[in-house]
């Protein structure tokens, strides 16, 4: 009898499921508003034209090889993030109080810092937004935490952030607890908190010496502007804080599958950089060693060139424009059909996700008689919808609402 018997088909991310599910789906007018990729009008993948460049160049380079990286990754790299996340004036920045380590993606920077914090800093309790990505919670619980708490993000009935029960929340926090933010395009709901919110969360944060984890999958996603999206991290750096915050450039470079992530810790002190770097090296050989090159060099490349890098910020704002263009036409479409129910939430929510407030049963209904798949949880990926499907979801959505 084999070791393995009592092995069972688990499906480990629905996510996938539902994008395997489309795939299969023969239906002429399928929508898949499922997992979290840009597309195009066309619904077409798209890979931004500048990054494509940059990777015939990184091809093409005769000096580079494929010798490991060092374990903390490609130094040039970890540099251009960096400057990318905290802004060229950033003080912690100029004082080297900032430890960056290249990471595989926006998944990997969270691992890799909760199995410090968990293993290293010995820390037990960490906080979601309720709801969250869905693969925070077990990220934190493969690494070893223990107690695993929420804040109220989302006020199901208003359609917004519940501010109060959140401040709330947090003030109840004990010392030591870790935080988990999203620096923007907060994933599911595409609800951002105002920087008067971010500020009076900080207070709290430096009230109960909370320790924040700041999740940035999405800086430039929202805006279109990537200062803008990292607000958060910038200011929590200038009000003095010791934070880690997790960068990937999935989705606003398009390089989802070469994963290209960095993990930034901000610290009080220059002297504790080496060290903290050192130790989170304990983490890092175990586990995949040294991180993959590629990506890393085209996104250096990107960053590192002054025209690259504007043709970039070109491109992401063509990208953002045209989702926030596919959110105003969904709402104003729902409300023409005299969809029952609010819908100016989607076009306040930003990134690529709106939170629809669509519940479990319209969802399956969507599912199984509209071949428009989606979460369960009733987000949708605005990226999904294009000129030619755009009607088709509205009167799907607003027949299974009615
Ligand atoms: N954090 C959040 C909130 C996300 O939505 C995602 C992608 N879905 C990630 C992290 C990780 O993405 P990646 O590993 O591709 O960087």
């Amino acid at each position: 009898k084999s070791i393995f018997a009592d092995m069972k088909v688990v499906i480990p991310a629905p996510i996938f499921h539902l994008t395997k599910m489309y795939n299969e789906d023969k239906f002429e007018k399928k929508v898949n508003l499922g997992v979290g990729v840009y597309r195009t009008d066309e619904n077409k993948s798209f890979t931004i034209p500048v990054v494509k460049k940059c990777e015939f160049e990184v091809v093409n380079d005769p000096t580079l090889d494929h010798e490991y990286l060092p374990m903390s990754g490609n130094p040039e790299f970890r540099k251009v993030a960096t400057e990318l996340l905290l802004g060229p004036d950033c003080k912690a920045l100029q004082e080297k109080r900032v430890a960056a380590v290249q990471t595989a993606s926006g998944t990997n920077a969270c691992r890799l810092a909760a199995d410090f914090l968990a293993k290293r800093m010995k820390l037990r309790t960490v906080y979601f937004p309720m709801p969250t990505w869905e693969n925070h919670m077990v990220i934190f619980d493969h690494a070893g935490f223990k107690q695993f708490k929420t804040y109220p993000y989302w006020h199901k009935k208003r359609r917004q952030i519940d501010m109060p029960r959140l401040l709330e929340a947090l003030a109840s926090a004990n010392e030591g607890a870790v935080v988990l933010f999203h620096g923007s395009a907060h994933n599911p709901t595409g609800m951002d908190l105002t920087k008067k919110q971010w500020k009076q969360v900080t207070t709290v944060i430096k009230m109960n010496k909370l320790f924040p984890f700041v999740d940035t999958a999405y800086q430039g996603f929202a805006t279109g502007d990537p200062d803008r999206d990292a607000w958060i991290v910038r200011y929590m750096a200038s009000e003095g804080l010791e934070f880690m915050a997790a960068q990937s450039f999935s989705k606003n470079m398009g390089l989802y599958n070469e994963r290209v992530g960095n993990l930034v810790s901000i610290v009080s002190d220059p002297k504790l950089v080496p060290a903290l770097i050192s130790e989170l090296m304990m983490y890092v050989r175990p586990n995949y060693s040294n991180p993959p090159a590629f990506g890393s060099r085209v996104v250096s490349r990107v960053l590192g060139d002054k025209k690259n890098k504007e043709e970039w910020l070109k491109t992401l704002c063509e990208m953002t424009d045209r989702v926030k263009n596919m959110r105003k036409q969904l709402m104003q479409k729902l409300q023409d059909l005299n969809t029952p129910g609010r819908w100016d939430h989607i076009t306040r929510q930003s990134g690529m996700f709106s939170f629809t407030g669509l519940n479990e049963e319209q969802v399956a209904k969507l599912v199984k008689e509209k071949h428009i798949y989606l979460t369960a949880s009733g987000r949708i990926n605005i990226c999904g919808l294009n000129t030619k499907n755009i009607d088709y979801v509205a009167e799907s959505i607003s027949a299974v609402v009615k």
